[in-house]
């Protein structure tokens, strides 16, 4: 039941957005938490908990006293800098929607007129009651139709443009292993919850409970005959496929999720599923589709799933669309689908506000046209000296990075020259793309809430699927400027940081340079890392999986990394929930990496002068200060169970205290001592970067 989106799933992120989206998207009803106030040099003081000694707990230290008073609102299921920039963010794009929503028209025709009139009709709250369920009748009706497995498959297949879903997921990517071209990959899919351990483990028991009753309202909303019968076969259903879906630490191996096979291959291997229809349902072109290659990410799954859906209950198989189908619209129906979905949303989350229209009206108009309002954003709120300023910065951190390879201690030295060699190809690319999305042929009607959605939804597939046979266009972006986040593209080696991410706590050009080297310095440096974590040290310098590793210098990084995956793995989280370490280890490698190099940067900076000593803070002090205010985020418990499981990211507290008790001058700047909690005996502590 993910709200629909379109994803490169070899992209790694900043924070959890990823896998927060994959709980329903629902957002804020109470005004705004006011943003944190930071002092003129970018710290908040007196949001430390002087009473912590920073060697116990260095997260509750640097964040204690913030974190005691703060309270989540009501609708969000996390706070911390992360959200309020979002929400910075939200209430920008809504001053320009309103701009432009002020005269909406019928038949929009350019890019503002669309973007007006797309978020004018979300809000028209009334229209949409008034409208009630009668948008989902049509593909209903054609559920009921589905007759064989090859209807199935055919209405499976059509859903990449329309609300209903598909066992399998089909994507436009970059070829891992030949970034010039692209490839049509093949996933697992099928499960409404976010996970599969949501399904298996006895800890979720009452979340699965809540999501049965959450498909039961839906059949019942859309007139199905016998809801709570047929909830309970979906659920079961989903189990099974649950069963033989692959385990999200096998999903982050680069090397095992590639497996490139014609569909005439495909079809052979797996003949139980009708891979031919669904293609061409999806839209890929029928000329050649046999000898074209997909790229399987989980075969053994794929095989097992497709085996299971025919032997499956045709009733079962109609009844699992007609609730997916309600369940990726209810957002953009009237309210009882908007209530039952934020009630499942809420059992997950623990959230317990639903979102105020006005924020889901962005969010969507955002989804549907983010590159457009990005542009919007970029003019009106993004400095241009931000982006030379942030040049500098990750010139400086590429340099600090460089000097560290070259000094590596551990690595041949004909890796280490590979290594050099890719640091050297590295783009970096800041604020906003060179190039605009253009969405002419993206058709918006005032009045149709569910058509407009739809039909945005199809048009990004259609956008996928154009890239099929073409180079690869390097200029693409894969977030919009206006998103809070950042990410590593391994296949293009290159790192990206949205303009919304660029600014306090982040990011202050009038910033103490150690505080900004703390914050984006480290995550500039996080971002680097990424490259030459265990998942992205596998591309090499041309963005190819190939291994570029001599086999002693690869047994040297997996001892290194299972040693520092062992520290994460005995982090509890709660009484009980423990950090998944292998889940975690490419974020966990880069913000130890990320934090070495925002230091060494920091140094570098200063050119042999010594660091200024403010408000009692030595230099090095702030850098670590920085890093920890980045992450002062306060999870709700459900949330945070629910993202142990799914989030590749380590949470908040373990971002801070893990990395920094590795490294020997966080012992310096704080005087930490055998007996303090953190405390790891020299030999202990992992350096990898
Ligand atoms: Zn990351």
């Amino acid at each position: 039941m993910n709200q629909k989106t379109f994803s490169r799933k070899a992209v790694l992120l900043l924070s959890a957005s990823l896998g927060l989206a994959a709980l329903p998207s629902v957002v804020s009803a109470k005004p705004a938490v006011p943003l944190i106030t930071y002092d003129q040099y970018g710290l908040d003081l007196a949001g430390r908990n002087t009473s912590v000694k920073p060697g116990d707990s260095f997260f509750d230290y640097a964040n204690g006293s913030f974190l005691k008073t703060l309270e989540i609102p009501s609708d969000m299921s996390s706070y911390g800098p992360f959200n309020a920039l979002a929400e910075t963010s939200r209430q920008r794009i809504q001053s320009i929607l309103k701009d432009l929503s002020a005269h909406p028209v019928d038949q929009p025709k350019t890019i503002n007129e669309k973007l007006g009139t797309y978020y004018a009709s979300f809000m028209d709250e009334k229209a949409v009651e008034a409208i009630g369920a009668k948008p989902l009748e049509a593909e209903i009706a054609t559920i009921h139709q589905i007759k064989d497995l090859k209807t199935f498959a055919q209405f499976s297949g059509a859903s990449a443009t329309t609300f209903g879903s598909s066992p399998f997921s089909v994507d436009v990517d970059v070829d891992a292993k030949d970034p010039t071209q692209y490839a049509l990959s093949i996933d697992q899919a099928g499960l409404g919850m976010p996970d599969r351990d949501n399904y298996l483990k006895p800890e979720f028991a009452s979340k699965k409970a809540a999501y049965q009753a959450y498909v039961t309202k839906l059949l019942t909303l859309v007139h199905w005959a016998d809801p709570a019968k047929s909830a309970a076969d979906i659920v079961a259903f989903e189990t099974e496929i649950a069963k033989v879906h692959w385990a999200r630490t096998e999903l982050r191996d680069p090397d095992k999720t590639y497996n490139p096979m014609t569909v005439a291959a495909l079809v052979k291997s797996t003949p139980s599923f009708d891979w031919m229809t669904w293609l061409l349902a999806a839209g890929v072109p029928e000329a050649g589709l046999e000898q074209r290659t997909v790229i399987v990410g989980e075969p053994s799954a794929i095989k097992a799933e497709a085996d299971l859906i025919a032997k499956t209950d045709l009733n079962t198989l109609r009844a699992w669309q007609a609730f997916h189908t309600a369940s990726n619209a209810a957002s953009f129906l009237s309210n009882p689908f908007v209530q039952a979905r934020f009630a499942y949303a809420k059992a997950m989350s623990g959230q317990p506000a639903l979102a105020a229209r006005w924020k889901r009206g962005v969010d969507f108009t955002s989804a549907a046209m983010e590159m457009a309002l990005g542009k919007i954003y970029v003019d009106r709120y993004f400095p241009a000296s931000d982006r030379a300023a942030m040049q500098t910065l990750t010139g400086n951190l590429k340099a600090a990075f460089h000097n560290r390879l070259e000094h590596n201690t551990w690595m041949s030295a004909q890796t280490r020259d590979a290594a050099l060699k890719k640091l050297a190809s590295f783009e970096i690319q800041v604020g906003y793309p060179n190039e605009w999305r253009d969405y002419s042929d993206l058709v918006v009607k005032k009045g149709d809430v569910y058509g407009n959605a739809k039909r945005a939804f199809a048009f990004e597939w259609h956008y996928q699927l154009s890239h099929l046979d073409k180079v690869v266009d390097r200029n693409e972006w894969l977030m919009s400027p206006a998103t809070v986040n950042a990410y590593n593209n391994p296949r293009f080696v290159e790192v990206v940081f949205p303009a919304a991410i660029l600014q306090p706590p982040f990011f202050n050009p009038k910033a103490d340079p150690a505080v900004n080297y703390g914050a984006i310095g480290g995550v500039i440096g996080h971002e680097m890392t990424h490259s030459f974590d265990d998942k992205g040290r596998k591309y090499d310098d041309k963005g190819r999986l190939r291994n570029w590793w001599t086999k002693e210098d690869e047994e040297r990084f997996q001892k290194l990394a299972d040693r520092f995956g062992a520290q994460y793995d005995a982090f509890e989280v709660q009484p009980g929930v423990h950090v998944n370490g292998k889940l975690t280890m490419g974020e966990n490698i880069a913000d130890l990496g990320g934090l070495t190099l925002a230091l060494d940067a920091y140094h570098a900076s200063l050119n042999g002068k010594p660091a200024p000593v403010i408000d009692g803070l030595t230099g090095d002090q702030r850098v670590f200060m920085g890093w920890a205010q980045v992450w002062r985020e306060k999870v709700r418990p459900d949330t945070e169970k629910q993202l142990v499981v799914i989030d590749p990211h380590s949470p908040p507290k373990a971002r801070v205290n893990i990395p920094m008790h590795n490294v020997d001058l966080w012992y310096k700047a704080w005087n930490v001592q055998p007996g303090d909690k953190l405390y790891l005996a020299p030999d202990q502590r992992v350096k990898i970067w």
